[in-house]
């Protein structure tokens, strides 16, 4: 225990004095009283129990201001008068620099500020101390003495925990938040911008997907078992880490091996175990002994420019939380469904897209993770799911504490913390006027989509979950033109066997009732991995072993889907397209292997498919050059435009540095696109796009003037390219297309598509 260095005041016992200040504040919470009341008691009893003659309560106003709330012992007039502003003073220097500030001399310091209306002249040390909550500055409490006194480290920590004990009920609603609430959570209002994730807007309050654990008893009913409480719990933590590093394949949130070797390595840090055993030699529970140790952490890794240290002091803080989770006997970051709100908004460091699921999608409302982007496969849940979802926003979690409000805005990438009265009344005025737009949408549900001049254009929706089902209906899609099967498979812990495999088949089958349902098997490799499937470490896994190359040499997993899939589709029409083909002996061979498995059910017995219609993804440049071949041998083609731009101009799709490169309405890739649909034509083999160039109303209706009639988006751009396909003239947009892909046109013509949209009222 730390010992009173200089003082004139008897000593005070840290242990009794702690309870008594937590008993004390207990009462003064559960009072009736209104906030600015409660305040006042708190600085009485401060002052009285840590015998200061001074004890002053400062909050953060919004323009970084800190105002004296309260205080025992300067000219209560200075109350609400008083401010100090950003940095100034002892005060605002604790403020600024989150941590304590101890002053035996306060009026010598150079960072001393006198503020006359306060009557301070007459005390001469002080001890500051930032009121933090999640490593973010509320105010700052100060005790101030008449005579010269350095504060001993024991009166830094009755302080610490009683700015712990301020910030709690400040925030959770119990202290003066009548009075406060409104400049606080204005101050502590903050928006950032990340990438989105899935479309939509959603308001509503913040839950941790790995949640801290409230720590709401401080001091222990019975001290001498604390030490040997953490220990357990530090044993287990270190534990669990080498679990995981044995476990290395399963990337559980993210822990890859190198920050797991960074975990281990904390884990057994014997300063932070002891700053923790000093903590809880004081009295404090252990519980609350890794948590004021981790506000000292938060408050450095905040102020951390240096990426790398604020990454190690980040596992740390990651850590702390891990700890405080097994102190608290909560075996899964995942809270219970019934601990949710009906408007949760999600928020995760990382996440694997099968965490999504585990959730009550009835109370999510959005998501936002720090380091997931829109490639994620936690992002395809959420589009999956309807739910707006933001990802890339670093550090976002060390801003929030429980329950805070937050808007998710999925259209533009941004997120708002805390939001203030504009930004949430803003925000209505955006809810209500995507929600008109929606009505417009949902009215040319049932209608075809046909243009002015009598072309019918087949609209159909891509999905890949089970949960991706309920939009064929509130769509209108005439039925899925692409289910990515192997999203089950990324969410399943492993290999998913034969009945379960038919069984999903067979529900998305049923569920999508008398419309069709085209099946693309397994494309996994490249970004896609399964986490239970070892695969190669690749240079370049997006031109390595994926899809159909895959599929081709390691058979079994192929013939196995096959099987699952002729079982569901008993008795109907089965279509199924194998994708990345790049030589029509791909293709021939996928056929082979879908005959004999064909061959083998009819042996068996087995009730077959009334139909088996075999196609194949054009998504590779090389078999344009093979188109006619490749025509002869399907029954049909779809062009995923995704993989195909990509490849035609060797820039991956999720690298930002290179993506912006080509334009998707370039001569070149129109080109490429006219050449599958007429090579379709000749042979009298339908054509449909299926990647996300179809979900633009402008590129939608530059297909359209390809000859494209069939296209698979997502459910949400079905209502927007629908609009667009009844105000447009299918002739003239192919003329006018006809024209500028003449052999003597280069560069990109999306300025003059984008005119002719215009000059003919098309509703792009
Ligand atoms: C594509 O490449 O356009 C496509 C539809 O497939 P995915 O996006 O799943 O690779
Ligand atoms: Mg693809």
């Amino acid at each position: 225990m730390a010992t009173r260095r200089s003082s004139d005041k008897p000593p005070i016992q840290s242990e009794p004095a702690l309870r008594i200040i937590t008993r004390r504040l207990r009462e003064i919470m559960a009072e009736a009283s209104d906030g600015q009341t409660r305040l006042d008691r708190i600085v009485r009893q401060i002052s009285g129990l840590m015998v200061a003659e001074v004890c002053s309560i400062y909050f953060k106003r919004r323009d970084g201001t800190l105002e004296l709330f309260a205080t025992e012992g300067l000219n209560p007039e200075a109350v609400h008068q008083t401010r100090l502003n950003r940095g100034e003073g002892l005060v605002g220097r604790a403020a600024e620099s989150t941590a304590p500030v101890n002053e035996p001399e306060a009026q010598k310091h150079p960072a001393f500020s006198f503020r006359p209306e306060t009557g301070e002249e007459a005390y001469h040390s002080m001890l500051a101390v930032p009121i933090l909550r999640g490593g973010v500055v509320l105010g700052v409490i100060a005790i101030q003495n008449q005579t010269k006194r350095e504060y001993s480290d024991e009166d830094v920590e009755i302080l610490q925990t009683t700015a712990m004990v301020v910030a709690e009920h400040l925030v959770s609603g119990d202290v003066a938040r009548a009075m406060v609430d409104d400049e606080i959570s204005r101050s502590l209002s903050t928006s950032m911008n990340g990438a989105s994730m899935s479309d939509g807007i959603a308001m509503g309050h913040v839950v941790l997907h790995e949640p801290r654990v409230v720590v709401t008893k401080l001091l222990s009913e019975a001290p001498e078992h604390e030490p040997a409480r953490l220990d357990k719990a530090v044993r287990e933590l270190r534990s669990s880490i080498d679990d995981m590093l044995s476990h290395e394949t399963v990337s559980h949130a993210g822990a890859h091996r190198e920050v797991l070797e960074a975990y281990r390595l904390f884990a057994n840090d014997k300063g932070w175990l002891r700053r923790m055993h000093s903590a809880v030699s004081e009295g404090l529970t252990a519980e609350a002994a890794v948590e004021r140790v981790q506000n000292g952490t938060r408050s450095r890794m905040l102020r951390q420019n240096d990426p790398f240290w604020r990454e190690r002091l980040r596992d740390l803080d990651d850590l702390s939380d891990r700890l405080l989770r097994i102190l608290a006997g909560r075996k899964t970051a995942v809270l219970e469904d019934f601990d949710l709100p009906p408007d949760t908004i999600l928020v995760a460091r990382n996440m694997g897209p099968a965490e999504l699921l585990d959730y009550d999608s009835q109370r999510l409302r959005g998501l936002v993770v720090e380091e997931a982007g829109p490639q994620s496969h936690v992002a395809i849940v959420a589009r999956a799911l309807g739910i707006a979802a933001v990802g890339e926003v670093p550090d976002i979690i060390e801003q929030l504490g429980g329950n805070d409000e937050i808007i998710v805005d999925g259209e533009l990438g941004q997120v708002h913390v805390r939001p203030s009265a504009e930004v949430v009344s803003a925000y209505n005025d955006k809810v209500r006027f995507r929600a008109r737009r929606q009505q417009q949408f949902q009215a040319l549900r049932n209608q075809p989509a046909v243009s002015k001049d009598g072309v019918g254009i087949s609209l159909m929706m891509n999905a890949g979950l089970m949960a991706d089902m309920s939009h064929l209906a509130d769509s209108g899609a005439e039925g899925i033109g692409l289910f990515r099967t192997e999203l089950q498979f990324m969410i399943a812990s492993t290999f998913p066997r034969m009945e379960q495999q038919t069984a999903t088949y067979r529900q998305i089958i049923e569920a999508a009732g008398d419309k069709p349902v085209v099946f693309r098997a397994l494309d996994i490799g490249g970004d896609k991995a399964l986490p239970y499937l070892r695969q190669p470490k690749e240079d370049n896994p997006a031109l390595g072993w994926r899809a159909v190359r895959l599929a081709l040499d390691r058979p079994a997993l192929f013939r196995l889907q096959v099987r699952a899939l002729l079982r569901a589709a008993a008795g109907r029409e089965l279509r199924l397209m194998v994708p990345m083909i790049s030589t029509t002996t791909e293709l021939a061979a996928a056929r082979k292997l879908v005959e004999s498995e064909r061959e083998r059910a009819e042996q068996k017995g087995h009730e077959r498919p009334s139909a088996i219609r075999l196609g194949a993804m054009i998504e590779v440049p090389s078999i344009l050059l093979e188109l006619d071949a490749l025509m002869e041998q399907v029954d049909f083609v779809s062009v995923g435009s995704n993989d195909l731009l990509q490849f035609l101009y060797a820039c991956d799709r999720s690298n930002a540095l290179v993506s912006h490169r080509y334009d998707t309405m370039s001569v070149a890739a129109l080109r490429a696109l006219k050449m599958v649909q007429e090579a379709g034509d000749r042979h009298n083999v339908p054509v449909t796009l299926c990647g996300e160039l179809a979900a633009q109303p402008l590129q939608a209706m530059a297909l359209i003037g390809l000859g494209y009639r069939s296209l698979s988006i997502a459910p949400a751009s079905i209502g927007p390219v629908k609009r667009m396909v009844l105000s447009l003239d299918q002739s003239r947009i192919a003329e006018f297309i006809g024209e500028r892909l003449d052999a003597s046109r280069t560069g990109d013509i999306r300025a003059e598509l984008q005119r002719f949209a215009e000059s003919d009222s098309v509703e792009i």
